[in-house]
């Protein structure tokens, strides 16, 4: 479809824990081709938001649509094939594997041609002359990488990241930037949960802050900086 259209919606979506409520009745969505960053401070409910979408925690209450598809209920293997994927916050590499046997992992699981699409994932994530050599001889940037490298295999419509450049240096941090936009450019639309303000400015325009389980806070990445409330909440000023 068109550039406007909304790519995934979520509907009064609660998530209680015993007595917490970590997701409170958010109406969140995310239009196709958009760049959208997530931030909130520790506990905002950020990860729990993003477990519910991809159904690695089933909601209390509320619903979430994808490509105008009812996810609700559908277990997180149904949903990667209709064109979700995600990286978690910590690599999922598998250690003893070469970075290309780790590649063919999510590739099994699909009809793409492997042999191409291995050659064009290398490529991306530029790790072509380490295609052979295993996960765990890797930099912690490598392995973000890769791992970001082995969603990219799916080819999915959304991709969602949490914290992807956590952890790592200055460097290595432009290079996941320049990464995601280059999907992108290719039509890739994602949704990302950070805190590093510098990153965020990098790749996106738009931004919502979570705070308490709540949308405190939507809007271009200036205004949210500018804002006193989100600046007391999120930067701790
Ligand atoms: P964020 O990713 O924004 O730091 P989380 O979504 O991880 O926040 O957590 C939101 C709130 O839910 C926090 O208070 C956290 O302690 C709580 N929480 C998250 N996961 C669980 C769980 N599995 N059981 C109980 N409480 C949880
Ligand atoms: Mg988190």
């Amino acid at each position: 479809g068109g550039n406007t259209e909304t790519l995934l919606a979520t509907k009064a979506l609660t998530k209680n824990f015993g007595g917490l409520t970590a997701v409170d009745s958010v109406d969140f969505s995310v239009t196709e081709g958009e760049i959208r960053c997530l931030i909130g401070p520790n506990g905002a409910g950020k990860s729990t938001l993003l477990e519910l979408i991809t159904g690695q925690l089933s909601p209390s209450e509320g619903d979430i649509y994808f490509d105008g598809e009812d996810l609700t209920g559908m277990e997180t293997h149904n949903r990667i094939d209709t064109g979700l994927s995600v990286k978690f916050q910590s690599p999922h590499v598998y250690e003893n594997l070469t970075v290309e046997e780790n590649l063919q992992v999510p590739l099994q699981r699909t009809d793409r041609d492997t042999e191409t699409v291995l050659a064009e994932t290398l490529e991306r994530i530029d790790l072509t002359e380490k295609a052979d050599v295993r996960a765990s001889e890797l930099s912690h940037g490598e392995k973000q990488r890769l791992e970001i490298g082995m969603a990219v295999t799916l080819d999915p419509t959304l991709m969602l990241l949490d914290e992807p450049v956590a952890g790592m240096s200055v460097d290595e941090t432009a290079d996941v930037a320049e990464l995601i936009r280059s999907l992108h450019d290719d039509g890739m639309t994602f949704l990302v949960v950070e805190h590093d303000m510098e990153f965020v400015r990098r790749i996106s325009d738009q931004v919502t802050v979570l705070n308490q389980g709540e949308i405190f806070r939507q809007g271009p990445i200036e205004e949210i900086e500018a804002d006193e409330a989100v600046r007391r909440i999120y930067l701790g000023e």
